[in-house]
């Protein structure tokens, strides 16, 4: 399969300023993310709000520029090439937000809001491009008399499926749906996946699928990336997140899921406390100050990304944690 999009090392650090008499402060939003995109594969990055998940996509988009990393898009680095060349291949990866509602122009027919894209980037005349908008309404399940109507005509889930037509008008390899369906009911929310779904099959998509709810990517996802607070903490195949967790915060999260499959649970854990400040991140591991498994080496030192060196059976699955290096988690205690 072709690799399509390439992190290495991807860093995203803003420097805040907190006012006259303090120092300016560092926020690691995003602390050194690497994964591979294959075509037609589906990478979920899941963590709480505030993980980083969003900036990472925005960089993924080129819409903000990495502090440091490489980004390869079809062995090409992004972040090297000229602008103009830049602009060109940042058409083939389109980024669909959350809110369905802020991000369709009000005033705007269903149309227009299509071609938008084509009348910025390409020389196509006016009945190419309403045929394509019209054959891409088609395709996310919209009817051609939809294309005179208003945004807010539509449906919440309607609203999404407008977005995601949108984002495929410039015909992408990549997409990057941040929380796509998070706004949406349970029941809409998996007919939304399911048309990601089909489109992807269709067009051959590559996803980068952000998203807080680790219970809906499980049907959608081939890897996933769980960050905590800038960091990936821990990374694997579907399979090995959700039948074999090993980071005691993917287990909380997981634990915090009810949907998922009881007999895959293990380990259960409550995730306590909130996530701790970007501005002020606790040292050593960043979790330590809601870790049930913390001992003092875990708040002086930061744990690296890593094999899980007692289970070789787990080929690719890595793990940013002490207690897992240090084989100090039974996983089989307390099975649900
Ligand atoms: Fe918990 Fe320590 Fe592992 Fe961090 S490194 S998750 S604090 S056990
Ligand atoms: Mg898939």
């Amino acid at each position: 399969s072709a690799l399509i999009l390439k992190a290495e090392g991807l860093k995203q650090h803003y420097h805040v300023k907190q006012g006259m008499f303090k120092p300016e402060a560092v926020v690691k939003a995003v602390d050194g993310v690497s994964f591979n995109l294959e075509k037609g594969k589906t990478l979920a990055v899941v963590g709480e709000s505030g993980c980083g998940k969003s900036t990472l996509g925005r960089m993924l988009t080129m819409i903000e520029t990495p502090t440091d990393g490489q980004l390869g898009y079809l062995g090409q680095n992004l972040l090297t090439l000229s602008k103009s060349t830049q602009t060109k291949l940042r058409q083939k990866i389109q980024i669909i937000f959350q809110n369905p509602y802020g991000s369709l122009n009000p005033r705007k027919k269903i149309g227009t809001i299509l071609e938008e894209p084509l009348v910025i980037n390409t020389d196509l005349p006016k009945a190419d491009r309403k045929a394509k908008a019209i054959s891409m309404m088609e395709k996310v399940g919209l009817k051609a008399e939809h294309y005179d109507r208003y945004p807010h005509m539509f449906s919440g889930g309607q609203r999404q499926r407008i977005a995601i037509a949108r984002g495929l008008m410039l015909d992408p390899h990549v997409i990057v749906a941040d929380e796509p369906v998070s706004a949406l009911d349970v029941s809409v929310q998996a007919q939304v996946l399911n048309l990601m779904m089909d489109l992807q099959e269709e067009f051959g998509l590559s996803y980068v699928f952000i998203s807080h709810d680790l219970s809906v990517v499980e049907h959608i996802a081939d890897d996933v990336m769980v960050m905590y607070l800038g960091k990936v903490v821990e990374q694997g195949t579907c399979e090995q997140l959700f039948d074999n967790p090993k980071h005691p915060y993917t287990l909380a999260l997981l634990s915090s899921t009810p949907q998922l499959s009881p007999e895959k649970r293990r380990l259960r854990i409550k995730l306590e406390g909130e996530l701790p400040s970007p501005l002020n991140p606790p040292s050593g591991c960043a979790f330590h100050g809601r870790c049930r498994f913390a001992n003092e080496r875990c708040k002086s030192e930061t744990p690296v990304l890593k094999l899980d060196s007692y289970d070789e059976s787990e080929q690719g699955h890595l793990i940013a944690c002490h207690a897992v290096e240090e084989n100090r988690i039974n996983l089989a205690e307390e099975v649900a």
